[in-house]
Formats: structure tokens, sequence, C-alpha cells
């Protein structure tokens, strides 16, 4: 089998302004950035604002472990089979940040026959996005520590600044730096930091946000700190805003390119799925569902971090109604959940199986709490023996959800006939979509329901700085938030260790930040790193260019 690069280079890739027209946007709404991207201007909306939505598919997972699911994969290769099923299509994913590409993920834009392209380009600077995104954070930053310089007439307690700095890389060494350094003309010197531009704020208000005008009062929003009488220091207190959205004008514009067979889809915004909510913008994501009659779209991690704050946060702000979600799960996955370790993921295991498969089952309900039809699509892998197929095909029809086999990865569109008609079908079921919680609910509460309902917990404990948060964003009547809970991706409690289907355990939130401008509240319950570091051998090392442009190791 070739490499995923191998096959990126392979494509015979479709000019843009063809793939447009594939769902009805003409070239006059299309703004090229050579011949295979292009941002889609904001006068398109206008024009197909009131036309009716098409069917929004969420691709959801398992928690995720080292060995692998494939989300991105089989969301790509079910837009794929769509296509081949002659439906009229798009798919929505989510931005590659460069720091994890560089460190052990590699790219992120699908794998095997079902990938996005340009890879390279959508791994590496693409269209810019990120850069805006970390200019007009800076710019923010910058701001604050000049207006305490110039006087400070805001009365800005320079010890409670909770803006850092960011910075689109894996680097550790920026988590905690010391900044003024150097004499009175340098300013005041603090303690500051820096976090990776895709856990920037300003990266999930691009994504939340439902149009300019929201994208530019969400910004004046944030609160950078608080004052030597307590009370929040906002970016419009900083006159920052108008400059801040200005820096995002063409950022908020979704970007269109193509998949390996040449089906249009949109790649827009990649907020964390940790203290933010992991999937891609608002925007990208409604143009999907007025040009096509099915939107294909992926929400970070497993379907208790990503597809509940995919259902809480970002369809309740966009008002949006899932017709069906798609839970990917991997035999090698389920096997680690059931105990096995990496290097024993080659041998069939029934045993180890019929453990971890619990976590499926656990992720099926907890889609189903929504309202929402399931489809359990098996990500096929070369090592998955037909016992252990027929094993988890079994446990799906025993619980009377709908399975399929799909090998995409292997086989592009082709691989994933039957779950494409499946979905088709669950599209069709009733969807009687709602929030698992009501926004006047307390914070308190919302937090408590997710936990209980949503990971299975049997209680929430809050620290005494938790307690204080709590109190100060009823203070600031923030109380109507949705919630935002940054977790371990690997287990469904706050313990990495606990896989599988864990029972009788308490979540314990630590403290709580405001995220007022995405507009959440995030509830951390562990150690949530918001500046990741790169590991021993980090794939950069892997990574070259030759003199004709050839790229190598990018995955
Ligand atoms: P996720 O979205 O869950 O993070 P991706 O779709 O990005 O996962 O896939 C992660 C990696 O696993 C990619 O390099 C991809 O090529 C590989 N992969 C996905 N599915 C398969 C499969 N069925 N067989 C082999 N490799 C796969």
């Amino acid at each position: 089998m070739k490499t995923d690069i191998e096959i990126a280079q392979e494509a015979k890739m479709m000019h843009i302004a063809d793939i447009g027209e594939k769902i009805g946007i003409e070239d006059e709404y299309l703004e090229l950035y050579g011949n295979f991207k292009a941002k889609v201007s904001q006068k398109l909306w206008e024009k197909i604002k009131d036309r009716k939505d098409g069917k929004l598919i969420l691709v959801t997972s398992i928690n995720p472990t080292p060995a692998g699911e494939g989300k991105s994969t089989v969301t790509v290769g079910l837009g794929q089979a769509l296509n081949k099923l002659k439906k009229k299509v798009a798919i929505a994913l989510r931005e590659p940040s460069l720091g994890p590409c560089m460190g052990i993920k590699g790219g992120a834009a699908g794998g095997g026959y079902s990938q996005v392209v340009p890879m390279e380009d959508i791994n590496l600077h693409f269209t810019g996005d990120m850069h805006a995104i970390g200019s007009a954070h800076n710019l923010l930053s910058a701001m604050i520590d000049n207006h305490i310089h110039q006087g400070n007439e805001l009365n800005i307690d320079v010890r409670r600044i909770t803006w850092k700095r960011a910075i689109d890389m894996n680097d550790r060494a920026l988590r905690e730096i010391v900044v003024g350094l150097g004499g009175k003309a340098n300013g005041y010197p603090r303690q500051d930091g820096f976090i990776i531009t895709v856990a920037s704020e300003i990266m999930a208000i691009l994504c939340l946000a439902t149009d300019f005008k929201d994208l530019k009062e969400r910004l004046g929003k944030i609160i950078i700190g608080y004052d030597k009488d307590d009370n929040p220091v906002t970016a419009k207190d900083l006159k920052a805003d108008g400059a801040m959205a200005l820096l995002l004008k063409d950022a908020i514009k979704p970007n269109l390119v193509q998949t390996l067979e040449n089906v249009p889809a949109f790649i827009h915004g990649g907020p964390f799925a940790n203290i933010a909510h992991g999937c891609n913008s608002i925007i990208a994501t409604r143009y999907g569902l007025k040009l096509a009659d099915y939107l294909v779209t992926e929400a970070g991690f497993g379907a208790d971090l990503g597809a509940e704050k995919f259902f809480d946060i970002k369809c309740r702000y966009g008002g949006l109604k899932p017709s069906a979600a798609v839970v990917v799960a991997t035999i090698r996955a389920l096997k680690m959940h059931g105990g096995l370790k990496k290097d024993e993921l080659k041998n069939e295991s029934i045993d180890a199986l019929e453990k971890g498969i619990e976590n499926l089952g656990k992720q099926i309900e907890n889609v189903q709490k929504y309202g929402i039809p399931v489809v359990v699509a098996i990500n096929r892998f070369m090592s998955d023996t037909d016992r252990e197929i027929q094993f988890v095909k079994r446990y799906c029809n025993d619980l009377g959800v709908e399975v399929a086999l799909t090998e995409v990865w292997e086989k592009g569109g082709e691989g994933g006939i039957e779950l494409a008609e499946k979905v088709i079908d669950a599209c069709e079921k009733e969807s009687d979509f709602k929030p698992i919680y009501e926004l006047d609910a307390s914070i308190e509460d919302k937090i408590r329901t997710i936990a209980r309902k949503i990971y299975g917990a049997d209680d929430v404990d809050f620290t005494k700085e938790a307690v204080k948060d709590l109190k100060n964003i009823e203070k600031l009547g923030l109380n109507h938030l949705p919630v935002c809970v940054a977790k371990t991706q690997y287990s469904l409690s706050d313990d990495p260790k606990l896989l599988g289907r864990p029972k009788g355990f308490n979540i314990t939130v630590k403290n709580l930040n405001i995220s007022a401008g995405a507009g959440f509240i995030v509830a951390m319950t562990g150690d949530i790193l918001t500046m990741p570091g790169l590991p021993k051998t980090p794939a950069a090392e892997k990574m070259d260019i030759d003199e004709e442009g050839n790229i190598k190791g990018l995955f």
C-alpha cells in the first residue's frame, strides 16, 4: 500500500471552479488561491440563505486510542460513497494545525484513498487562516501590554491577565515566559505564556460566528483579564475588536477544496476539542447544507467530547438539526479498550473485544440521547479477522443499531457504499434532535448533566477554586452560557487510564475558564495542555523537499 502522500500526489484534481460548479457555486463567488483552492465569497450567502437545508450527518467515534480510529478518513470516504450513489454531497472538515503535523500526528486530511487534496497545502499554510487568527490574537496581546506601558488607564491588574500569546507550533519552551524585560522602554515585566493558535479563543469565535457582525461582537466580548477592582476587562475596552475583525476579513470565508474523487470539501476552522468545541465553522457547515443534499461533517475526539459539544454548542448556536450520526470504531481500538497493548493488536482476541466493545455501546447510547439515528462504521484494518468483524456486527445487531463494514481507506468511495446506503436510510428516519441540557440551568447543573448522562459518572466534585470560579461566573451574569468540558479524550472518565466503559467514578472540576467571546464556560477536569510539545522524534525529522518541489514525509 502506498503512503498517504504518495496517493495524494497521484490525485487527478479538477479545477476548483469545476468543483464549485458541482454544488452550484458560480465562478463569481469563488476567490481563487491557485487552481485547486478557493475561498467562497460571503455574497453567495445572500443568494442561498433561504434555501431548504440538506441532511446534516455527523461522524464521531469511540474514545480514541493510540491505535487510531480514522474519523476523518471515514468522513471523506462516506462523502465519496454518497457521490458514487449519485447524491449531491459536500464534506466539512477542520483545518489542520502545523504543530501536531510536525509533531506526532503528521497530516490531518484523511488517509489512504479517502483524503482531501491538495494535501500538502491543506497541512501547511493553506489559505492563511491560521496566520490571520494568530495575528488577531497577538494584536490583542500587544495592545494589552502597550496599554499598560502607556499609563494603564483601564487599571488592568498585571497579575490577572488571562490572555496569553499564540503561535501555530508545538513549542513547550514557550509555555511560561516573562515579557517586558530590559528596562523602562520595554514595558512592565510580567509573567506570560504562549498557547497554540488552534487553542485561541479567536479560533473558537471564528468557528461559532454566524456572520461577520456576530464575529465582531464576539471578539469585543473577549475577557483579557481583570482590573484592580475585580471587574473584567474586554477586547472592546481596549478598542481592539475592530482591527481584530479586520485581520479576519478573509479568514471568515470558508475554503473549498476536493477529495481524491473530486467531491467538494469545505475545510474551515479547527478549534481544539478540549478547551474549545472541536468542529469546523458554523459558516462552512451552513454553506454546505444550503448547497448540497447531504453534508458530512466531523467532530473531534470521541462522542463524549466531540459529539456532545457539536450538539450542545455548535448546533445550538448555528440552529442546526442533524439527521444522522456515524460512530466510527476500529477492531484494534476496541481491543485496546479491552486491555490489549499496542504491540498485541495484530492477534485475534474475541476476549479483549468483548470487554472493549462496551465503549462503543456507551458512545452509541450517547448519540441516541440526542434523538438522532445512529449507524456504526467499522473502519477496517488489514489485521482485522472475520470472526472479530462478525462479533462487532452481532453486537450492533443485538442493540438494534445499523452497522456497516467500511473499507474507504483501502478502496475510496467504493469501500463505503454499504455505509452510505445505511446513512441515507437513517436520514429518512424521524430525527428528534434535542440538546442534553437547557441553557437556563446553572453551570453546575449543566456539568452534572453531561457527566452523568454522557460520561456515566456518579457525580461531579468541584474544587475550592472551581466553586470560586462558579461564583464569579454568576456575578458576571454568564450562567446562561453552554458548557465546554476540557477532559481527557482517552476515557469516558477524567482518568485517561480508565478505558472501556468505566463505572463508579466521579468527575473533578478543578477550575472554570470564561470564553465570553466564543460563548461558553470551559470546565477544566485535568491538566489540559494548551501548548503541546514535540515528541522525541518529531514527524518533522522525516520531512523534506527536493529542488523540483517534491515533498516527502508529510505522511
Ligand atoms: P482521526 O480523524 O480519527 O484522527 P484519521 O482519519 O486522521 O483519524 O486517520 C489517522 C491515520 O490512520 C491516518 O494516517 C490514516 O491514513 C490511518 N488510517 C485510517 N483508517 C485506516 C485503515 N482502515 N487502515 C489503515 N490506516 C488507516
